[in-house]
């Protein structure tokens, strides 16, 4: 596990001299992604500074209710204020990601912009483009390495309610309300805390997991029911869904969240993929079990990356090649990546 000790004295150098601090997001982000850009977010203002926040694209239904998510300026809702964000920036901080792709339209203007560059993130290999990295793959979710950082940076005085609930919101997202991903016992004592900083974990956990429409439950059991393909031989399991599919379920952005990890409870299943048709293209999201790195899978394979256990990636082309090219690649490549024997 990374010290995070050893970055207190820069960043609270970069903070006391930056004027305008510019927090960025990660495109479609996630609950980690606005967790620990608003913690962050919420204790640069305590401390005085003039703090700003972009998204590349549109918030998620689930995540709009945060305290501060109204501030989050929309690259492409509004190209020219952010523009504007950026280029009046003399230090930008981008959280939960690590490659310049995943800052979706602002790409450019943030690689080309003098400011200094932060990253805060826990994915693994980390592009270099940025005058700090701050990086620990160990971690569960940047939203716990954002509470390290304030908790050092403050000596633990900073707990306000919406700081909490970020951070709070970032961590149960992250890891699948504890069922998934690199949580820890430290990860509990953070949680712990936070719950003792007067969140209401009911309220929290109803607007996050019990919030759904009903077509998007049906969607879900369509899902499950029409278009899941078992292959027994690979312990893998895939779901397509194409556009008429998200059509006639009357989705809206968010409803496929979470449908990957689905696969994943059938005994002896321990690779899930999911097909989601868009415009021109494929996107993919990956997860598995145990030692089987679908990040490796998804940068070799699907311009993609991630996590040993979660990653996601594009196929250029339509459904049908994309999962040829898909079972083709499984055909010659699930032995080299299942290394659970
Ligand atoms: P999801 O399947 O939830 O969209 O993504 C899971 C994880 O995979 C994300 O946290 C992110 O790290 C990674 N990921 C998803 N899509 C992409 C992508 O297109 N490119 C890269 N580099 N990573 C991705
Ligand atoms: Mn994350």
């Amino acid at each position: 596990m990374l010290e995070l000790s050893k970055y207190t004295k820069e960043l609270s150098k970069y903070f006391s001299t930056s004027e305008n601090i510019l927090l960025v997001a990660h495109i479609n982000p996630d609950g980690d992604a606005i967790g620990s850009q608003l913690a962050l977010y919420h204790y640069l203002k305590s401390i005085g500074k003039n703090a700003s926040m972009i998204s590349p694209n549109n918030l998620q239904e689930f995540l709009k209710w945060m305290d501060g998510a109204e501030l989050i300026d929309v690259f492409i809702r509004n190209r020219d204020k952010c523009r504007k964000l950026i280029g009046n920036a003399d230090l930008i901080i981008m959280l939960d990601f690590n490659q310049t792709d995943r800052l979706g339209e602002a790409e450019d203007q943030v690689i080309s912009s003098t400011a200094g560059k932060i990253i805060i993130d826990h994915h693994l290999n980390p592009q270099s483009f940025t005058d700090l990295i701050i990086s620990d793959p160990s971690r569960c979710s940047t939203s716990e390495i954002v509470y390290e950082l304030v908790s050092m940076l403050n000596e633990g005085h900073f707990r306000s309610k919406p700081f909490a609930e970020a951070l709070y919101t970032g961590i149960i997202t992250d890891t699948g309300n504890f069922e998934h991903g690199a949580y820890t016992s430290r990860t509990l004592r953070i949680v712990a805390d936070l719950l003792d900083s007067g969140i209401e974990k009911e309220k929290i956990l109803n607007l996050i997991y019990n919030n759904f429409s009903a077509e998007r439950m049906r969607l879900q059991g369509f899902a499950l029911n029409e278009k899941m393909v078992i292959l027994p031989e690979f312990q893998t399991a895939y779901i397509i869904l194409t556009r008429k599919d998200l059509e006639i379920y009357n989705h809206v952005k968010g409803d496929t969240e979470g449908f990957v990890n689905m696969p994943l409870s059938i005994k002896g299943i321990i690779f899930s993929a999911l097909f989601i048709e868009k415009d021109g293209f494929i996107k993919l999201s990956f997860r598995s079990k145990g030692n089987f790195p679908v990040n490796e899978f998804a940068s070799e394979y699907f311009l993609g990356g991630g996590h040993l256990n979660a990653s996601g990636g594009e196929f250029p082309g339509n459904l049908e090649s994309a999962v040829d090219f898909f079972l083709k690649t499984l055909r010659e490549n699930f032995m080299r990546f299942n290394k659970n024997n």
